[in-house]
C-alpha cells in the first residue's frame, strides 16, 4: 500500500531541506487537535508553477484569516518551493505547503505557538488524455452543505473546512462515484469537495457565486478563458433542479484540472464542444503541450 510518510526525497521543513521521512510532528500539536493548520495544492507543468503567485498569497490570507502569521513571505516561499523541486528533480508535479501552529500551547487559545511551515512536492503529471478526460466523471449529491461565511472561513483553504469534504467524498466513492457535489447552506449548488462547477446552458456558462467557497484560482483562470473566447459566463445562484437543463457540465481546480461530469444523481450530461474547448485553452495556459 502506497504511504506518503514513506517516500524517498526531502521536504523543506522550517527553515531546511528535511529527509522525507524525518520530517515529524508532536501529538500534541495544535494544528493537530483544533486544525489550525492552512494549505495549498499547487502544480507544475515543465518546472513552471502555475499561477505561483497567487497560490503563495492564498496561503497567507488562509494563514491571516485564522489569526495567525506565516514567518516567511511570498519571496522566498516561491524560493523555496524552487529548492524543493530542484531537491526531488520534480519538473511536472504537485506541490503542497502546509503551516501549522506547533505545541506551545495546548488547549483552544494558541497565541503563543510557533507557526510552522513545510512544503512538500511529489511526481503527478496531468495523466489523461483531453479524449480520457471526456468520459466525464459521476457525482453524488452529498448529505454535507458548504457552511455560511457566518459559520466558517469560507476563503480559505484551512484544514478544518475539509473535514465534511472527506466525508461527503468517502460516501460518493463507496456508491462508485468519483465526488460529490454539495449544496451550500441555503440550497443552491456549490462545488464538489475540491473543485469548482460550471454548467452549460444553451452555449452560455453558469457558475455559482463563490460567496460561501473558494473562489479557485483555476475557476477565475477558466472566467478569463471563456471572456476571452466570447463565452457569456452567468455567476448565479442555481438551484439543483437546474441541472436539468445543462448540457455539459465539468469541475474544475489545481488537481482536477477541467474535468468533465458525466452524472449527477439522476442528471447526465454529455461533454461536448465547450469542455472540448476548456480542456485545450487551460492546457494551453498552463503550457501543457
Ligand atoms: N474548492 C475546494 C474546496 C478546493 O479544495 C479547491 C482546490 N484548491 C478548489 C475549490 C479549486 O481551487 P483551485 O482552482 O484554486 O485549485
Amino acid at each position: 500500500m502506497e504511504d506518503f510518510s514513506q517516500n524517498e526525497g526531502y521536504i523543506w521543513y522550517d527553515g531546511e531541506l528535511v529527509n522525507w521521512k524525518d520530517t515529524k510532528i508532536h501529538v500534541l500539536t495544535h494544528g493537530l487537535h483544533y486544525a489550525s493548520s492552512v494549505f495549498e495544492g499547487e502544480r507544475c507543468y515543465d518546472g513552471r508553477i502555475f499561477r505561483e503567485i497567487e497560490h503563495t498569497k492564498r496561503l497567507h490570507h488562509s494563514a491571516n484569516v485564522l489569526g495567525f502569521e506565516i514567518p516567511y513571505s511570498i519571496e522566498e516561499i516561491c524560493e523555496i518551493r524552487k529548492i524543493v523541486l530542484k531537491a526531488n528533480n520534480i519538473s511536472n508535479g504537485y506541490i503542497r505547503p502546509v503551516a501549522w501552529r506547533g505545541s506551545e500551547m495546548m488547549g483552544i487559545s494558541a497565541q503563543k505557538n510557533t507557526i510552522h511551515l513545510a512544503v512538500a512536492a511529489w511526481e503527478w503529471p496531468s495523466y489523461y488524455s483531453p479524449e480520457a478526460r471526456l468520459k466525464g466523471i459521476k457525482l453524488q449529491l452529498a448529505k454535507w452543505r458548504r457552511p455560511s461565511p457566518e459559520t466558517a472561513p469560507i476563503s480559505t483553504k484551512a484544514a478544518g473546512l475539509y473535514m465534511i469534504c472527506t466525508l461527503a467524498k468517502h460516501e460518493a466513492e463507496k456508491n462508485g462515484c468519483e465526488d460529490a457535489l454539495m449544496l451550500d447552506y441555503r440550497g443552491y449548488i456549490a462545488e464538489t469537495t475540491s473543485a469548482n462547477i460550471f454548467l452549460v446552458i444553451n452555449n452560455e456558462i453558469h457558475t455559482p457565486k463563490p460567496d460561501c467557497f473558494l473562489n479557485g484560482i483555476t475557476r477565475q483562470e477558466v472566467i478569463k478563458i471563456a471572456n476571452e473566447k466570447d463565452i457569456k459566463v452567468i455567476e448565479r445562484y442555481i438551484d439543483l433542479e437546474e441541472l436539468a437543463n445543462a448540457d455539459e457540465v465539468f469541475v474544475t481546480g489545481t488537481a482536477a484540472e477541467i474535468t468533465p461530469v458525466s452524472e449527477i444523481g439522476d442528471y447526465k450530461f454529455k461533454p461536448d464542444t465547450i469542455c472540448k474547448l476548456m480542456i485545450e485553452e487551460y492546457n494551453k495556459a498552463t503550457g501543457q503541450t
